[in-house]
């Protein structure tokens, strides 16, 4: 390329209208130029010109150009050299050549690339030139607004991700804040539900036992309502989140109509359970989770009848090999619903305002509840009622069919009926020694990992219950600890050649977690340091007495296994 100087001959008119279409004429020959100019002038357009291709690109650094039409022979630069150069820099500037047939491959190759957007040959007649002109023109507006429209759009999804972003994060933090809420509203409702029971277990004037009553009804109630407080927050954090773990179905739905069994005699109720299923009824699911929504439906069918049965029925509805479709329906002969209340009886909310149900309490989140629990696991869920005669709940679910349960089995009575109860908390200390003590048991305090291992140390337990927040040593650690010290001991009998007896094969001490984190995952952890079972608090006493059962089983206690906690047992 040869070097010119840049600057010759440039000159504009009518510099004032920035807005005006800008025109850009690049030929060597001044009369070309000048007749040009003319045209397009009278036309109404802004008219920049250059005599060769360098000075018409110092043009364009300066000016905002729409479009140029520039000849292809000139000295130093050809216009397609020009061209090609200005569709690198500037490639919305919609590009003419104006040129006799000369160099038409090296034209016809410009074209083809898209560096000439078309080709006039001179001498060309002005009508055509100004409506080629006026089109190029067209063509270039159309790309500038299609390029602020993407502009624009990808600003907007700019802001869309962030604000995505942002929805995420707050989400985030409100499962982290749910979560330790969790903890912090089961810590002291462990202490109210707790000591009210051991006062229910103490001697009391018939006045104090009614106002008795009324603080536990009204504690149990409290925390049904803050557990779908934040189940509902859960679900809305999108953080429903469900366990897969094999357990016997058969015995999840017979223990649960026996927990509601109490309160159906209460009110005269029955609860009849109808369970037709062929095969196996061991299944892979989230047992809580299932239990959570029978109870709930099982719960409203006894609150809103008041008298008759309930009839709770389970049946399979395919058989898919390795999945089973099973539908769960309860039914009642209660009040029954309004077709109106029906069609929004899942939404949150959606208690019915009438003077009757009124009368029955209730936060109405217990079916939305269902709904999204049902719906986590991919299932459906429905009603037939009728106003007067009674309602039918159900849900249908797919759940994996399990050939066994693992045949492991709990260590049997193998140490004394000693309890050691691991925990900082004094409220919880006097709770959970409290329900032991009124079942017969010993029970001994120790207030953290350092003293519990050195309690474990001087005497013998048949079960620890351990909290797993401590200061100090947790709970989880402490676990660990003594899982290590019984392998040492255990191999150090082997290699004393001592007698194998029942307590040097493999005896493991019962360790059962005993903790306010219930949210997922802190089952697992307890387990994976070796821990056996968990309750959660606040501790349900009959739970507590089915794991204590399960663990340091008496003939009383094995009878009386009401919940199990749906824990794997590892041993
Ligand atoms: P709540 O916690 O108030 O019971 P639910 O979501 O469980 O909330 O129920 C919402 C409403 O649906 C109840 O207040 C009641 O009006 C109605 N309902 C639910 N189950 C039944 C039933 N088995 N029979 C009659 N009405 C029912």
């Amino acid at each position: 390329m040869t070097q010119q100087n840049p600057v010759t001959n440039i000159f504009s008119t009518d510099t004032n209208m920035v807005e005006q279409r800008t025109l850009l004429l690049v030929d060597d020959e001044d009369n070309v130029l000048s007749a040009l100019e003319r045209l397009f002038v009278r036309s109404g357009y802004r008219v920049l010109v250059a005599n060769s291709g360098p000075a018409g690109l110092v043009v364009l650094e300066q000016h905002d150009i729409g479009v140029i039409i520039s000849d292809q022979r000139m000295p130093g630069m050809t216009g397609v050299e020009f061209l090609s150069q200005v569709k690198q820099q500037y490639p919305d500037i919609v590009r003419l050549m104006l040129s006799g047939f000369a160099d038409l491959k090296a034209v016809t190759a410009a074209i083809n690339e898209g560096a000439i957007y078309r080709f006039l040959t001179k001498p060309c007649d002005n009508e055509l030139l100004c409506r080629n002109v006026e089109e190029a023109f067209r063509h270039f507006e159309m790309k500038r607004e299609n390029q602020r429209l993407r502009r624009e759009l990808q600003a907007s999804n700019r802001e869309l991700t962030d604000a995505f972003q942002a929805t995420e994060r707050r989400s985030q933090a409100k499962s982290e804040f749910i979560a330790s809420m969790s903890h912090a509203f089961r810590t002291p409702m462990n202490g109210v539900l707790g000591m009210t029971q051991l006062l229910q277990d103490t001697q009391l004037l018939p006045e104090q036992r009614e106002y008795l009553e009324a603080i536990s009804s009204s504690g149990h109630q409290l925390l049904t309502l803050i557990s779908d407080i934040l189940d509902d927050a859960k679900a809305e954090a999108g953080k429903l989140e469900l366990e897969s773990v094999d357990f016997d179905l058969q015995r999840m739905v017979d223990d649960t109509a026996k927990l509601l069994a109490v309160q159906a005699r209460n009110k005269g109720l029955e609860i009849i359970t109808h369970f037709d299923l062929q095969t196996s009824p061991i299944v892979r699911g989230d047992p809580t989770r299932l239990r959570q929504v029978l109870t709930n439906l099982i719960g409203n069918a006894i609150k809103f009848s008041p008298e008759g049965e309930v009839i709770l029925r389970v049946s399979q509805r395919e058989d898919l090999g390795d999945v089973i479709g099973l539908r769960f329906e309860v039914s009642d002969t209660g009040i029954g619903i309004d077709n109106a209340v029906q069609a929004r009886i899942f939404e949150r909310f959606s208690q019915e305002e009438s003077a009757t149900t009124r009368v029955y309490g209730g936060s109405g989140l217990g079916l939305s509840i269902c709904r999204q629990l049902v719906d986590a696991m991919d299932g459906e869920i429905g009603l037939s009622s009728e106003l007067g005669w009674g309602s039918c709940f159900w849900f249908a679910v797919q759940l994996a069919r399990v050939a066994s349960l693992p045949t492991s089995s709990p260590a049997m009575a193998s140490g004394p009926r000693r309890v050691l109860v691991v925990d900082d908390s004094s409220v919880d200390q006097t709770v959970v020694c409290g329900l032991l003590r009124a079942r017969g048991l010993e029970a001994d305090v120790a207030v953290n990992g350092k003293h519990a291992i050195e309690a474990l140390t001087h005497k013998d337990y048949g079960l620890v219950l351990m909290d797993c927040q401590m200061p100090g040593m947790d709970g989880y650690e402490t676990t660990l600890r003594i899982r290590e010290n019984e392998t040492t001991n255990h191999e150090k009998r082997i290699t004393d050649n001592e007698p194998r007896t029942d307590a040097t094969v493999g005896y493991r001490l019962p360790i059962i977690a005993m903790t306010a984190n219930a949210m997922r995952g802190d089952r697992e952890r307890c387990l994976r340091v070796g821990m056996d079972d968990y309750i959660v608090k606040p501790i349900n006493p009959r739970v507590l007495q089915t794991v204590i059962g399960r663990w340091l089983p008496t003939g009383d206690d094995r009878e009386s296994t009401l919940a199990p906690t749906d824990i794997g047992r590892l041993i």
